[in-house]
């Protein structure tokens, strides 16, 4: 039994596979507003603990998109190094077997960390059922990620925060940290809506220029030579990026880039946080309390989930967009109209309570 307060966790269930040695855990942590959906790492270190507080956060992440899913989450102990592809698929395969009970009333599995569409589309063939997962390749009725969901909802709660301020983004300034799959998405939709996104970075370095960077430039130079930084601009470190003079700054690639070594550096009036986890909430209270409107990971990465969502119920790719857009707006211009004293996160914590706490009443699991 692991109670930790009135929300869970509902099921830990821990497995091992003789047969495979497979070893692994799915822990979902709350169900009222529908299957635990996260989701299914595969790391050779990957501790219980660790998979409760990720279950735990995707109840509030999925609660906060407005979606009919609760929040869970799995991991699987394994080194994908070091295993070939026969022995990864068995492994997956066996995963599948030891948590089938829960499939897909109490857990839908996604791609996470080592895990690809490819797992998915094995992961899904294990249990007969294209619900068992999301994430699959579009020839086995997935909505790839590819088409870049996370970065336009990021582009999209960005523009809504700007509207709340009653500004509009034309001629914004923008560093972007990541040139991945978000990183890239955010940059050509707000290129689009009228932004100038002046610095880029990836593991190599910062490239900038006030005058502002070509997005299409920039996808050839890193297609072509692997860096954003071989492009036309100013090289700079990577940890630059942070405390450039721009309007609105994106942290797209790892956790804990902005914290109290450099808080103070940082310029930008809109953080729109696009990796999971970019700076703790202390830090972000730093910036709260010098007026900076902070759009927290959980709400603004929202539309890689939300496009999970559309793929269980058999939409096209034109309607995730259109679904991530609606979501993404509401649910940005509530959380900010709700934010006091610039805190954004407790505001979208709030929300996120009590969607879970409604769903909870409704089934008279609380008073
Ligand atoms: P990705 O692997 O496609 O891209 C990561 C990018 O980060 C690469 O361009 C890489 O060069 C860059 N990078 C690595 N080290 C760097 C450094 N030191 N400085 C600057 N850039 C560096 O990953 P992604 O899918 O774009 O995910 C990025 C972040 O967003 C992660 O935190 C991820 O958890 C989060 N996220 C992703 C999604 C999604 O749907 N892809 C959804 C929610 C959250």
């Amino acid at each position: 039994m692991r109670r930790e307060d009135e929300y869970g966790f509902e099921k830990i269930i821990e497995v091992y596979d003789q047969k495979t040695g497979m070893q692994g855990v799915c822990v979902i942590h709350n169900t009222a507003r529908g299957p635990g959906k996260g989701g299914m790492r595969m790391v050779p270190d990957v501790t219980t603990e660790e998979v409760m507080g990720l279950a735990r956060a995707m109840t509030w992440k999925n609660a906060m998109a407005d979606l009919p899913f609760g929040g869970a989450k799995s991991g699987i102990k394994a080194d994908p190094r070091k295993l070939t592809p026969e022995q990864k698929e068995m492994v997956m395969r066996a995963f599948a077997r030891k948590i089938k009970d829960v499939i897909p009333g109490q857990y839908i599995a996604g791609p996470d960390m080592n895990t690809t569409e490819k797992e998915m589309a094995q992961f899904a063939d294990e249990l007969g059922t294209p619900m068992a997962c999301t994430g699959k390749p579009a020839s086995v009725g997935g909505l790839p990620h590819e088409l870049g969901s996370t970065g336009f909802g990021v582009a999209i709660s960005t523009r809504t925060a700007v509207e709340h301020m009653g500004k509009s983004l034309n001629g914004m300034t923008v560093a972007i940290e990541g040139f991945g799959n978000v990183g890239t998405f955010t940059m050509k939709f707000l290129t689009e809506w009228g932004a100038k996104v002046v610095a880029v970075s990836d593991s190599k370095g910062t490239i900038y220029d006030k005058n502002g960077l070509n997005y299409e430039d920039l996808m050839k130079i890193k297609a072509e030579k692997g860096t954003v930084t071989a492009g036309k601009g100013e090289k700079l470190d990577a940890a630059k990026l942070f405390e450039l003079p721009v309007d609105i700054l994106v942290p797209g690639a790892r956790p804990d880039v902005i914290h109290m070594g450099n808080v103070g550096n940082v310029k930008a009036k809109i953080i729109a946080e696009a990796a999971n986890l970019p700076a703790k909430y202390d830090v972000e209270k730093v910036l709260m309390g010098k007026g900076v409107l902070v759009l927290p990971d959980f709400v603004a990465n929202a539309g890689g989930v939300i496009s999970s969502y559309c793929e269980t119920q058999g939409w096209d790719a034109d309607t995730m967009f259109r679904v991530v857009e609606g979501k993404l707006r509401n649910n940005t211009k509530l959380m900010l109209e709700r934010t006091k004293d610039h805190d954004t996160r407790k505001a979208a914590l709030d929300i996120a309570h009590e969607r879970v706490s409604d769903a909870m009443r409704m089934r008279g699991w609380m008073k």
